[in-house]
């Protein structure tokens, strides 16, 4: 593949916003998280763009840990199951 067939990641299209608390738009606002005073932001945005990438990171590992421990507790719940219930060989 060709170089001219690449695309730039960062700016090849535009996001659907928001993403965890952060959007572009024309106002002003403050910053939840960092407390800076930002511009150019969604009049409902609550976070900066890196505070908004770090609330999603942090999301993401929380549901991660998550997803592991429920997937734990199904494998115990499968081996209880296997015990209590009787063989039909
Ligand atoms: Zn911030």
């Amino acid at each position: 593949m060709a170089m001219k067939d690449y695309v730039d990641a960062f700016t090849h299209r535009k996001p659907k916003w928001p993403l965890a608390g952060y959007a572009p738009g024309g106002y002003l606002g403050k910053c939840y998280a960092c407390q800076v005073l930002m511009a150019d932001v969604d009049k409902r945005a609550v976070h900066c763009f890196p505070c908004a990438v770090e609330q999603a990171q942090s999301v993401m590992e929380k549901q991660r840990a998550m997803v592991r421990e429920l997937q734990e507790q199904i494998d115990k719940l499968k081996a209880v199951i296997q015990i209590v219930t009787p063989s039909c060989g």
